[in-house]
Protein backbone atom coordinates (compact mmCIF):
# COMPACT_ATOMS: atom_id res chain seq x y z
CA UNK A 1 0.00 0.00 0.00
CA UNK A 2 1.39 3.31 -0.80
CA UNK A 3 0.07 6.60 0.27
CA UNK A 4 1.60 9.57 -2.08
CA UNK A 5 0.13 13.34 -1.59
CA UNK A 6 1.96 14.44 -4.57
CA UNK A 7 2.33 12.36 -7.57
CA UNK A 8 5.45 13.38 -8.77
CA UNK A 9 7.94 14.66 -6.60
CA UNK A 10 9.43 18.23 -7.53
CA UNK A 11 12.38 19.68 -5.84
CA UNK A 12 12.59 20.30 -2.15
CA UNK A 13 9.56 17.46 -0.91
CA UNK A 14 10.53 15.10 1.79
CA UNK A 15 9.91 11.41 1.29
CA UNK A 16 8.66 9.54 3.88
CA UNK A 17 9.34 5.81 4.14
CA UNK A 18 7.42 3.36 7.02
CA UNK A 19 9.40 0.24 6.75
CA UNK A 20 7.12 -1.67 9.27
CA UNK A 21 4.03 -1.17 6.65
CA UNK A 22 6.26 -0.92 3.49
CA UNK A 23 4.51 1.86 2.42
CA UNK A 24 5.76 5.82 1.91
CA UNK A 25 4.42 9.05 1.15
CA UNK A 26 5.97 12.49 0.05
CA UNK A 27 5.33 15.87 2.07
CA UNK A 28 6.39 19.35 0.56
CA UNK A 29 8.42 21.08 3.17
CA UNK A 30 9.26 24.14 1.44
CA UNK A 31 9.00 26.07 4.75
CA UNK A 32 11.68 24.14 5.89
CA UNK A 33 13.63 25.00 3.10
CA UNK A 34 13.40 28.75 2.91
CA UNK A 35 14.33 28.81 6.47
CA UNK A 36 17.11 26.39 6.76
CA UNK A 37 18.18 26.02 3.03
CA UNK A 38 18.58 22.15 3.42
CA UNK A 39 21.17 19.35 5.01
CA UNK A 40 21.67 19.58 8.31
CA UNK A 41 19.47 22.47 8.71
CA UNK A 42 16.46 20.84 7.24
CA UNK A 43 17.59 17.48 9.09
CA UNK A 44 17.49 18.68 12.48
CA UNK A 45 14.70 20.33 12.71
CA UNK A 46 12.80 17.25 10.95
CA UNK A 47 14.55 15.26 13.91
CA UNK A 48 13.07 17.62 16.27
CA UNK A 49 9.85 17.49 14.87
CA UNK A 50 10.03 13.36 14.53
CA UNK A 51 11.61 12.70 17.88
CA UNK A 52 9.59 10.71 20.47
CA UNK A 53 10.82 11.42 23.77
CA UNK A 54 12.42 8.47 25.26
CA UNK A 55 12.77 6.88 22.30
CA UNK A 56 15.86 4.46 21.89
CA UNK A 57 18.42 4.25 19.04
CA UNK A 58 16.92 1.09 18.02
CA UNK A 59 13.61 1.49 18.64
CA UNK A 60 11.61 1.29 15.54
CA UNK A 61 9.94 4.76 16.02
CA UNK A 62 13.71 6.65 15.78
CA UNK A 63 14.04 7.77 12.23
CA UNK A 64 16.92 7.68 10.16
CA UNK A 65 16.98 11.53 7.93
CA UNK A 66 19.09 11.57 4.97
CA UNK A 67 19.90 15.14 3.47
CA UNK A 68 20.77 17.15 1.02
CA UNK A 69 21.19 20.89 0.32
CA UNK A 70 20.39 23.59 -2.59
CA UNK A 71 23.93 23.27 -4.08
CA UNK A 72 23.77 19.30 -3.94
CA UNK A 73 23.96 18.02 -7.77
CA UNK A 74 24.78 21.62 -9.21
CA UNK A 75 27.99 23.03 -8.08
CA UNK A 76 31.07 21.39 -7.88
CA UNK A 77 32.43 19.63 -4.51
CA UNK A 78 28.51 19.51 -3.07
CA UNK A 79 28.57 15.81 -2.85
CA UNK A 80 28.12 15.10 0.24
CA UNK A 81 24.24 14.05 2.23
CA UNK A 82 24.28 14.65 5.83
CA UNK A 83 22.84 11.39 7.73
CA UNK A 84 20.63 12.18 11.34
CA UNK A 85 19.99 9.50 13.46
CA UNK A 86 20.25 8.73 17.30
CA UNK A 87 23.88 7.13 17.69
CA UNK A 88 23.46 3.28 19.12
CA UNK A 89 27.74 4.18 19.99
CA UNK A 90 26.37 6.71 22.64
CA UNK A 91 23.30 7.19 22.37
CA UNK A 92 23.83 10.97 21.35
CA UNK A 93 22.93 12.69 18.28
CA UNK A 94 24.41 10.36 15.57
CA UNK A 95 25.43 12.63 12.64
CA UNK A 96 27.66 11.25 9.52
CA UNK A 97 28.36 12.82 6.03
CA UNK A 98 29.22 10.58 3.15
CA UNK A 99 29.92 11.68 -0.96
CA UNK A 100 29.89 8.84 -3.79
CA UNK A 101 26.84 9.36 -5.76
CA UNK A 102 24.35 9.65 -3.19
CA UNK A 103 23.30 13.25 -3.32
CA UNK A 104 23.44 13.52 -6.79
CA UNK A 105 20.64 10.55 -7.12
CA UNK A 106 18.74 12.01 -4.47
CA UNK A 107 18.61 15.52 -6.13
CA UNK A 108 17.87 14.25 -9.80
CA UNK A 109 15.28 11.80 -7.64
CA UNK A 110 13.35 14.89 -6.81
CA UNK A 111 13.78 13.81 -2.77
CA UNK A 112 16.17 16.19 -1.28
CA UNK A 113 15.68 15.19 2.11
CA UNK A 114 14.33 11.00 2.91
CA UNK A 115 12.85 10.22 6.62
CA UNK A 116 13.10 6.10 7.36
CA UNK A 117 10.86 5.12 10.09
CA UNK A 118 9.57 1.52 11.44
CA UNK A 119 11.53 -1.52 11.17
CA UNK A 120 10.75 -4.60 8.79
CA UNK A 121 10.44 -7.70 10.08
CA UNK A 122 12.28 -9.79 7.51
CA UNK A 123 15.15 -8.15 5.23
CA UNK A 124 14.65 -5.32 3.01
CA UNK A 125 16.05 -3.51 0.40
CA UNK A 126 14.47 -0.21 -0.73
CA UNK A 127 14.68 0.53 -4.33
CA UNK A 128 14.01 3.98 -5.59
CA UNK A 129 13.30 4.80 -9.22
CA UNK A 130 12.56 8.40 -9.44
CA UNK A 131 8.90 8.42 -8.63
CA UNK A 132 8.74 4.81 -7.37
CA UNK A 133 9.68 3.25 -4.50
CA UNK A 134 9.86 -0.53 -3.75
CA UNK A 135 10.23 -2.78 -1.30
CA UNK A 136 11.93 -5.95 -1.73
CA UNK A 137 12.57 -9.24 0.33
CA UNK A 138 16.97 -8.65 0.60
CA UNK A 139 16.84 -12.58 2.57
CA UNK A 140 19.18 -13.31 -0.24
CA UNK A 141 21.93 -10.69 0.52
CA UNK A 142 21.13 -10.50 4.63
CA UNK A 143 24.27 -12.87 5.63
CA UNK A 144 26.40 -11.94 2.77
CA UNK A 145 29.99 -11.82 4.69
CA UNK A 146 30.88 -8.78 2.49
CA UNK A 147 29.41 -5.13 2.26
CA UNK A 148 31.32 -5.02 -1.00
CA UNK A 149 29.65 -8.15 -2.53
CA UNK A 150 26.30 -6.20 -1.28
CA UNK A 151 26.95 -3.53 -3.88
CA UNK A 152 27.72 -5.86 -6.46
CA UNK A 153 24.95 -7.87 -6.39
CA UNK A 154 22.56 -5.11 -6.44
CA UNK A 155 24.23 -3.10 -8.81
CA UNK A 156 23.50 -6.38 -11.56
CA UNK A 157 19.83 -7.03 -10.66
CA UNK A 158 18.53 -3.16 -10.55
CA UNK A 159 18.89 -0.79 -13.24
CA UNK A 160 20.00 3.16 -13.98
CA UNK A 161 23.70 2.51 -14.25
CA UNK A 162 25.65 6.16 -14.02
CA UNK A 163 22.85 7.84 -11.86
CA UNK A 164 22.45 5.17 -9.49
CA UNK A 165 23.56 5.35 -5.80
CA UNK A 166 23.90 1.89 -3.45
CA UNK A 167 24.23 2.26 0.20
CA UNK A 168 24.04 -0.63 2.33
CA UNK A 169 25.83 -2.36 5.52
CA UNK A 170 27.54 -5.53 6.10
CA UNK A 171 27.72 -7.80 8.53
CA UNK A 172 28.73 -5.72 11.63
CA UNK A 173 25.24 -3.85 11.17
CA UNK A 174 23.39 -7.07 11.39
CA UNK A 175 25.21 -8.58 14.30
CA UNK A 176 24.59 -4.96 16.11
CA UNK A 177 27.94 -3.69 16.62
CA UNK A 178 27.11 -0.10 17.90
CA UNK A 179 30.19 1.24 15.59
CA UNK A 180 28.84 -0.29 12.39
CA UNK A 181 28.92 1.63 9.28
CA UNK A 182 27.19 2.19 5.82
CA UNK A 183 28.94 1.70 2.69
CA UNK A 184 27.87 4.36 0.01
CA UNK A 185 28.53 3.17 -4.07
CA UNK A 186 32.66 2.74 -3.81
CA UNK A 187 35.25 3.34 -0.89
CA UNK A 188 32.54 6.24 0.17
CA UNK A 189 31.01 5.45 4.34
CA UNK A 190 28.59 6.81 7.06
CA UNK A 191 31.01 5.70 9.09
CA UNK A 192 30.83 7.10 12.09
CA UNK A 193 28.65 6.52 15.21
CA UNK A 194 26.75 3.61 14.04
CA UNK A 195 24.14 4.09 11.19
CA UNK A 196 24.82 0.97 9.94
CA UNK A 197 23.98 -0.40 13.36
CA UNK A 198 20.09 1.16 13.23
CA UNK A 199 20.30 -0.07 9.19
CA UNK A 200 20.24 -3.75 10.88
CA UNK A 201 17.51 -2.66 13.47
CA UNK A 202 15.54 -1.92 11.12
CA UNK A 203 16.07 -4.96 8.65
CA UNK A 204 17.05 -2.74 5.65
CA UNK A 205 20.15 -4.21 4.36
CA UNK A 206 20.54 -1.30 1.74
CA UNK A 207 18.75 1.74 0.07
CA UNK A 208 18.93 2.20 -3.78
CA UNK A 209 18.41 5.15 -5.17
CA UNK A 210 18.09 6.30 -9.26
CA UNK A 211 16.99 9.61 -10.68
CA UNK A 212 16.49 10.99 -13.86
CA UNK A 213 14.88 14.56 -13.32
CA UNK A 214 16.83 17.44 -14.39
CA UNK A 215 17.55 20.65 -12.20
CA UNK A 216 17.01 24.15 -14.13
CA UNK A 217 18.63 27.10 -12.81
CA UNK A 218 16.49 30.61 -13.11
CA UNK A 219 19.06 32.18 -14.70
CA UNK A 220 21.36 30.27 -16.82
CA UNK A 221 24.34 32.81 -17.38
CA UNK A 222 24.73 33.59 -13.71
CA UNK A 223 24.90 29.96 -12.87
CA UNK A 224 27.10 29.15 -15.27
CA UNK A 225 29.43 32.19 -14.21
CA UNK A 226 29.46 31.44 -10.51
CA UNK A 227 30.22 27.67 -11.87
CA UNK A 228 33.43 28.40 -13.70
CA UNK A 229 34.42 30.80 -11.02
CA UNK A 230 34.07 28.39 -8.26
CA UNK A 231 35.78 25.37 -10.68
CA UNK A 232 38.36 27.32 -11.17
CA UNK A 233 39.30 28.23 -7.25
CA UNK A 234 38.79 24.69 -6.91
CA UNK A 235 41.39 23.13 -9.23
CA UNK A 236 43.58 26.09 -10.27
CA UNK A 237 44.26 28.10 -6.73
CA UNK A 238 46.13 24.65 -5.31
CA UNK A 239 43.40 25.32 -2.38
CA UNK A 240 42.80 21.86 -2.55
CA UNK A 241 45.22 20.29 -4.47
CA UNK A 242 46.69 18.61 -1.24
CA UNK A 243 43.94 16.25 -1.17
CA UNK A 244 44.36 15.04 -4.83
CA UNK A 245 48.45 14.96 -4.69
CA UNK A 246 48.73 12.45 -1.45
CA UNK A 247 45.33 13.07 -0.17
CA UNK A 248 44.98 13.16 4.04
CA UNK A 249 47.69 10.39 4.27
CA UNK A 250 50.14 13.76 3.74
CA UNK A 251 49.71 14.09 7.49
CA UNK A 252 51.05 10.96 9.06
CA UNK A 253 54.30 12.48 8.54
CA UNK A 254 53.48 15.93 9.52
CA UNK A 255 51.54 14.72 12.37
CA UNK A 256 54.53 12.28 13.20
CA UNK A 257 57.28 15.35 13.54
CA UNK A 258 54.58 17.73 15.46
CA UNK A 259 54.24 14.49 18.01
CA UNK A 260 50.29 14.95 17.32
CA UNK A 261 50.25 10.80 15.62
CA UNK A 262 48.68 8.95 18.21
CA UNK A 263 50.63 5.59 18.63
CA UNK A 264 49.54 2.67 20.73
CA UNK A 265 46.45 3.40 21.99
CA UNK A 266 47.76 7.16 22.94
CA UNK A 267 50.66 5.82 24.79
CA UNK A 268 52.88 8.21 22.40
CA UNK A 269 52.27 10.60 19.00
CA UNK A 270 55.36 9.54 16.93
CA UNK A 271 55.52 6.02 15.49
CA UNK A 272 59.06 5.20 14.77
CA UNK A 273 57.41 3.26 11.65
CA UNK A 274 55.64 6.69 10.27
CA UNK A 275 57.72 6.49 7.28
CA UNK A 276 56.83 3.06 5.96
CA UNK A 277 52.94 3.85 6.39
CA UNK A 278 53.28 7.20 5.03
CA UNK A 279 51.11 8.73 2.21
CA UNK A 280 54.74 9.39 0.47
CA UNK A 281 54.71 5.87 0.42
CA UNK A 282 51.66 4.47 -0.26
CA UNK A 283 51.49 6.81 -3.11
CA UNK A 284 55.20 5.29 -4.28
CA UNK A 285 54.15 1.56 -4.13
CA UNK A 286 50.84 0.87 -4.01
CA UNK A 287 48.43 3.71 -5.58
CA UNK A 288 46.93 2.70 -8.95
CA UNK A 289 44.54 5.56 -9.41
CA UNK A 290 42.28 8.21 -7.33
CA UNK A 291 38.09 8.63 -7.73
CA UNK A 292 36.15 11.25 -6.89
CA UNK A 293 32.69 11.55 -5.76
CA UNK A 294 29.87 12.41 -8.31
CA UNK A 295 30.46 16.53 -9.25
CA UNK A 296 33.91 16.75 -7.79
CA UNK A 297 37.36 18.30 -9.74
CA UNK A 298 39.31 17.09 -7.05
CA UNK A 299 39.27 13.32 -6.20
CA UNK A 300 41.01 12.73 -3.13
CA UNK A 301 39.77 9.04 -2.95
CA UNK A 302 43.16 6.98 -3.07
CA UNK A 303 42.87 4.10 -4.04
CA UNK A 304 45.97 1.26 -3.55
CA UNK A 305 46.57 -2.48 -5.10
CA UNK A 306 47.45 -5.37 -3.08
CA UNK A 307 48.26 -8.65 -4.68
CA UNK A 308 47.75 -11.43 -2.12
CA UNK A 309 48.72 -14.95 -2.55
CA UNK A 310 45.60 -17.46 -1.36
CA UNK A 311 46.69 -20.70 -2.36
CA UNK A 312 50.69 -22.60 -2.20
CA UNK A 313 49.94 -22.80 -5.94
CA UNK A 314 51.09 -19.47 -6.91
CA UNK A 315 47.49 -18.22 -7.15
CA UNK A 316 46.98 -14.12 -6.25
CA UNK A 317 44.21 -12.41 -5.77
CA UNK A 318 44.17 -8.90 -6.71
CA UNK A 319 42.47 -5.91 -4.02
CA UNK A 320 41.89 -2.54 -4.58
CA UNK A 321 41.95 -0.70 -0.97
CA UNK A 322 41.08 3.09 -0.71
CA UNK A 323 42.95 4.34 2.35
CA UNK A 324 43.57 7.72 4.22
CA UNK A 325 44.76 9.55 7.19
CA UNK A 326 42.51 8.34 9.79
CA UNK A 327 42.41 4.87 8.33
CA UNK A 328 46.17 4.54 8.33
CA UNK A 329 46.39 5.83 11.76
CA UNK A 330 43.76 3.84 13.79
CA UNK A 331 44.77 0.59 11.94
CA UNK A 332 49.08 1.41 11.59
CA UNK A 333 50.48 3.70 13.96
CA UNK A 334 47.64 3.10 16.89
CA UNK A 335 48.20 -0.77 16.29
CA UNK A 336 52.16 -0.08 16.25
CA UNK A 337 51.82 -1.73 12.62
CA UNK A 338 54.53 -0.53 10.62
CA UNK A 339 53.90 -3.12 7.06
CA UNK A 340 51.92 -0.98 4.53
CA UNK A 341 50.30 -3.67 2.87
CA UNK A 342 49.36 -5.12 6.73
CA UNK A 343 47.52 -1.80 6.83
CA UNK A 344 45.86 -1.93 3.51
CA UNK A 345 44.56 -5.97 4.48
CA UNK A 346 43.28 -4.96 7.87
CA UNK A 347 41.49 -1.86 5.67
CA UNK A 348 39.98 -4.53 3.78
CA UNK A 349 38.87 -6.26 6.12
CA UNK A 350 36.62 -3.54 8.22
CA UNK A 351 35.31 -2.11 4.51
CA UNK A 352 34.22 -5.67 4.29
CA UNK A 353 32.43 -6.29 7.61
CA UNK A 354 31.07 -2.81 7.29
CA UNK A 355 32.76 -1.23 10.53
CA UNK A 356 33.78 2.06 11.12
CA UNK A 357 37.60 1.70 11.14
CA UNK A 358 38.39 4.82 13.56
CA UNK A 359 36.70 2.61 16.64
CA UNK A 360 37.65 -0.63 15.60
CA UNK A 361 41.58 0.36 15.75
CA UNK A 362 40.78 2.31 18.79
CA UNK A 363 39.51 -1.16 20.23
CA UNK A 364 41.59 -3.50 18.83
CA UNK A 365 44.59 -0.75 20.61
CA UNK A 366 42.74 -0.80 23.90
CA UNK A 367 42.26 -4.41 24.01
CA UNK A 368 46.10 -4.77 23.53
CA UNK A 369 47.27 -2.60 26.40
CA UNK A 370 44.68 -4.58 28.59
CA UNK A 371 46.26 -7.67 28.10
CA UNK A 372 50.15 -6.16 27.89
CA UNK A 373 49.14 -5.32 31.66
CA UNK A 374 47.66 -8.76 32.64
CA UNK A 375 44.00 -7.70 32.96
CA UNK A 376 42.67 -9.78 30.57
CA UNK A 377 44.14 -13.17 29.62
CA UNK A 378 43.62 -15.63 26.66
CA UNK A 379 40.40 -16.30 28.40
CA UNK A 380 38.74 -13.45 27.30
CA UNK A 381 40.69 -13.10 23.94
CA UNK A 382 39.77 -17.00 22.84
CA UNK A 383 43.34 -17.72 22.23
CA UNK A 384 44.64 -14.46 20.63
CA UNK A 385 47.73 -12.55 22.20
CA UNK A 386 47.61 -9.58 21.16
CA UNK A 387 51.03 -7.42 20.21
CA UNK A 388 51.53 -4.21 18.09
CA UNK A 389 51.99 -4.55 15.13
CA UNK A 390 50.27 -8.52 14.37
CA UNK A 391 48.62 -8.34 11.40
CA UNK A 392 47.30 -11.31 11.89
CA UNK A 393 46.10 -11.63 15.47
CA UNK A 394 44.47 -7.93 14.49
CA UNK A 395 42.83 -9.44 11.75
CA UNK A 396 40.92 -12.83 13.96
CA UNK A 397 40.10 -10.10 16.55
CA UNK A 398 38.14 -8.04 13.94
CA UNK A 399 36.17 -10.90 12.82
CA UNK A 400 35.68 -12.18 16.37
CA UNK A 401 34.51 -8.53 17.38
CA UNK A 402 32.08 -8.94 14.29
CA UNK A 403 30.83 -12.30 15.54
CA UNK A 404 30.83 -11.73 19.30
CA UNK A 405 31.32 -15.47 20.46
CA UNK A 406 31.78 -14.49 24.08
CA UNK A 407 31.03 -11.74 26.22
CA UNK A 408 34.49 -9.85 25.87
CA UNK A 409 34.45 -9.85 22.16
CA UNK A 410 30.59 -8.90 22.66
CA UNK A 411 31.71 -6.05 25.14
CA UNK A 412 33.98 -4.68 22.15
CA UNK A 413 31.63 -4.61 19.53
CA UNK A 414 30.22 -1.55 21.86
CA UNK A 415 33.17 0.42 22.18
CA UNK A 416 35.95 1.29 24.33
CA UNK A 417 33.79 2.94 26.76
CA UNK A 418 31.52 0.38 27.19
CA UNK A 419 33.88 -2.50 27.42
CA UNK A 420 36.32 -0.42 29.93
CA UNK A 421 33.03 -0.16 32.18
CA UNK A 422 33.03 -3.75 32.33
CA UNK A 423 36.65 -4.91 32.33
CA UNK A 424 38.74 -1.82 34.03
CA UNK A 425 41.18 0.11 31.75
CA UNK A 426 39.33 3.59 31.84
CA UNK A 427 41.91 5.52 32.55
CA UNK A 428 43.28 4.31 29.21
CA UNK A 429 40.46 3.66 27.33
CA UNK A 430 41.18 6.71 24.37
CA UNK A 431 37.21 8.00 23.81
CA UNK A 432 35.93 11.16 24.61
CA UNK A 433 31.89 11.57 24.78
CA UNK A 434 31.79 7.73 24.24
CA UNK A 435 33.47 7.94 20.17
CA UNK A 436 37.00 6.72 19.95
CA UNK A 437 38.77 9.83 18.80
CA UNK A 438 40.38 10.71 15.58
CA UNK A 439 44.14 10.25 14.64
CA UNK A 440 44.91 14.31 16.79
CA UNK A 441 46.33 14.88 20.09
CA UNK A 442 47.54 18.12 18.78
CA UNK A 443 46.62 19.78 22.91
CA UNK A 444 43.66 22.41 24.04
CA UNK A 445 41.58 23.01 20.59
CA UNK A 446 41.90 19.67 19.84
CA UNK A 447 40.58 17.78 22.80
CA UNK A 448 37.84 20.70 23.56
CA UNK A 449 36.63 20.57 19.90
CA UNK A 450 36.38 16.75 20.37
CA UNK A 451 34.70 17.02 24.21
CA UNK A 452 32.05 19.97 23.06
CA UNK A 453 31.33 19.19 19.35
CA UNK A 454 27.82 17.93 18.92
CA UNK A 455 28.91 14.24 17.77
CA UNK A 456 32.33 14.41 19.68
CA UNK A 457 33.96 14.53 16.11
CA UNK A 458 37.17 16.63 14.86
CA UNK A 459 34.93 17.30 12.16
CA UNK A 460 32.42 19.35 14.29
CA UNK A 461 34.91 22.06 14.41
CA UNK A 462 38.58 21.44 13.56
CA UNK A 463 40.10 21.67 17.14
CA UNK A 464 43.17 20.15 16.13
CA UNK A 465 43.66 23.88 13.53
CA UNK A 466 43.34 25.97 16.40
CA UNK A 467 46.45 24.11 17.95
CA UNK A 468 48.32 24.36 14.99
CA UNK A 469 47.94 27.75 14.83
CA UNK A 470 48.85 28.30 18.49
CA UNK A 471 51.80 25.78 17.83
CA UNK A 472 53.02 28.34 15.27
CA UNK A 473 52.01 31.45 17.85
CA UNK A 474 51.14 31.99 21.08
CA UNK A 475 47.50 32.09 21.17
CA UNK A 476 45.25 32.12 24.95
CA UNK A 477 43.06 29.56 25.93
CA UNK A 478 40.12 32.32 25.33
CA UNK A 479 40.94 32.70 21.48
CA UNK A 480 40.76 28.87 21.22
CA UNK A 481 37.87 28.76 22.53
CA UNK A 482 36.21 31.90 20.29
CA UNK A 483 37.96 29.73 17.13
CA UNK A 484 36.35 26.68 17.56
CA UNK A 485 32.54 28.21 17.96
CA UNK A 486 33.62 30.71 14.68
CA UNK A 487 34.19 27.16 13.27
CA UNK A 488 30.97 25.26 14.19
CA UNK A 489 29.03 28.31 13.10
CA UNK A 490 30.88 27.83 9.43
CA UNK A 491 30.51 24.81 9.19
CA UNK A 492 27.16 23.80 10.59
CA UNK A 493 26.61 26.80 7.28
CA UNK A 494 28.67 24.33 4.85
CA UNK A 495 26.35 21.22 6.29
CA UNK A 496 23.04 23.03 4.65
CA UNK A 497 24.59 23.08 1.57
CA UNK A 498 26.23 19.87 2.30
CA UNK A 499 29.57 20.93 0.78
CA UNK A 500 32.80 18.40 1.17
CA UNK A 501 34.55 19.97 3.98
CA UNK A 502 37.94 19.93 2.20
CA UNK A 503 36.67 22.91 -0.23
CA UNK A 504 35.47 24.92 2.78
CA UNK A 505 37.94 27.66 2.11
CA UNK A 506 35.90 28.05 -1.53
CA UNK A 507 32.94 27.95 -0.05
CA UNK A 508 33.38 31.21 1.77
CA UNK A 509 30.13 33.20 2.59
CA UNK A 510 30.09 35.82 -0.31
CA UNK A 511 30.88 32.71 -2.73
CA UNK A 512 27.73 30.64 -1.26
CA UNK A 513 25.72 33.87 -1.43
CA UNK A 514 26.47 34.20 -5.03
CA UNK A 515 25.88 29.72 -5.68
CA UNK A 516 22.55 30.61 -3.92
CA UNK A 517 21.49 33.54 -5.68
CA UNK A 518 21.81 31.57 -9.03
CA UNK A 519 19.63 29.29 -7.90
CA UNK A 520 17.31 32.34 -6.64
CA UNK A 521 17.70 31.92 -2.76
CA UNK A 522 18.87 35.22 -1.41
CA UNK A 523 20.93 35.18 1.62
CA UNK A 524 22.80 37.88 3.33
CA UNK A 525 25.92 36.58 5.22
CA UNK A 526 24.58 38.22 8.28
CA UNK A 527 21.38 35.60 7.66
CA UNK A 528 23.85 33.11 7.06
CA UNK A 529 25.99 33.67 10.20
CA UNK A 530 22.60 33.62 12.33
CA UNK A 531 21.40 30.71 10.17
CA UNK A 532 24.65 29.15 11.63
CA UNK A 533 24.04 29.84 15.08
CA UNK A 534 20.06 28.81 14.85
CA UNK A 535 21.44 25.23 14.26
CA UNK A 536 24.27 25.10 16.59
CA UNK A 537 20.96 25.64 19.17
CA UNK A 538 18.95 23.63 17.53
CA UNK A 539 21.41 20.66 17.50
CA UNK A 540 22.11 21.41 21.27
CA UNK A 541 18.32 21.13 22.13
CA UNK A 542 18.37 17.49 20.31
CA UNK A 543 21.34 16.57 22.30
CA UNK A 544 19.86 17.36 25.58
CA UNK A 545 16.77 15.58 24.05
CA UNK A 546 19.07 12.48 23.74
CA UNK A 547 20.39 12.55 27.22
CA UNK A 548 23.78 14.66 27.21
CA UNK A 549 24.49 16.59 29.88
CA UNK A 550 28.36 18.11 30.68
CA UNK A 551 28.22 17.79 33.78
CA UNK A 552 28.47 13.72 33.08
CA UNK A 553 31.30 14.28 30.32
CA UNK A 554 34.83 11.84 31.75
CA UNK A 555 37.98 12.55 30.44
CA UNK A 556 40.76 9.32 30.57
CA UNK A 557 43.64 10.01 32.31
CA UNK A 558 45.62 9.39 29.13
CA UNK A 559 45.19 12.24 27.55
CA UNK A 560 46.97 14.25 30.39
CA UNK A 561 49.87 11.71 30.29
CA UNK A 562 50.85 11.47 26.90
CA UNK A 563 52.79 14.80 25.65
CA UNK A 564 50.43 16.82 22.74
CA UNK A 565 51.97 19.03 20.00
CA UNK A 566 51.82 21.43 22.00
CA UNK A 567 52.66 19.99 25.17
CA UNK A 568 51.41 18.20 28.02
CA UNK A 569 47.59 19.11 28.86
CA UNK A 570 46.47 19.86 32.83
CA UNK A 571 42.67 18.69 33.49
CA UNK A 572 42.40 21.69 35.29
CA UNK A 573 43.03 23.57 32.30
CA UNK A 574 40.82 21.82 29.76
CA UNK A 575 37.92 21.66 32.13
CA UNK A 576 38.43 25.98 32.66
CA UNK A 577 38.24 26.43 28.52
CA UNK A 578 35.20 23.78 28.59
CA UNK A 579 33.28 26.15 31.11
CA UNK A 580 34.53 29.40 29.18
CA UNK A 581 32.86 27.96 25.78
CA UNK A 582 29.99 26.88 27.45
CA UNK A 583 29.21 30.60 28.96
CA UNK A 584 30.15 31.94 25.79
CA UNK A 585 27.90 29.44 24.20
CA UNK A 586 25.19 29.96 26.95
CA UNK A 587 24.57 26.55 27.45
S1 LIG B 1 37.40 16.07 -2.16
FE1 LIG B 1 37.19 13.85 -1.96
S2 LIG B 1 35.57 13.49 -0.43
FE2 LIG B 1 35.45 15.63 -1.11
S3 LIG B 1 33.95 15.57 -2.76
FE3 LIG B 1 35.95 15.37 -3.72
S4 LIG B 1 36.35 13.18 -3.91
FE4 LIG B 1 34.62 13.45 -2.47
Amino acid sequence: MTTEQYAIPGLKNVLYIDLTSRSYYIKDRRDLYEKYLGGVGVATNLMLEEYIEGTGPLDPEMPIILSTGPLSGVYPTCTKTVALFRSPHNGELGESYAGGRLAMSMRYSGYETIVIKGASQYPVYVAIHDDKVIFRDASSIWHLSSAIDVGKVLRDVEPGAGRRSIIRIGPAGEKGITYASVNVDTYRHFGRLGLGTVFGAKKLKALLIVGNQEIKSPDHNAYRKTYSKLYDTIVKTGLTEKYHNLGTSENILVLNELKGLPTRNLQGTSFEGAETISGELFAEKYLIRRVSCAGCPIGCVHVAMLRRPFSKAHEYETLNISYDYELIYALGSNLGVADPEAVLELIDACEKAGVDIISMGGVLAWATEMQQRGKISTVETMGLQFSWGDKAAYLRAIDLVVQGPNDFYAALGKGVGYASKKYGGEEFAVQLGGLEIPGYHTGLGNMLGLTVGFRHSHLDNAGYAADQAAFNRPLSDEKIVEAIIEEEDRRSVLNCMVACLFARNVYTYPNIIEALKSLGIEKTEEELKELGRDIFRKKYELKKKFGFKFEELTMPKRFFETTSTTGKLEEDRVKRAIELYRKKRGV
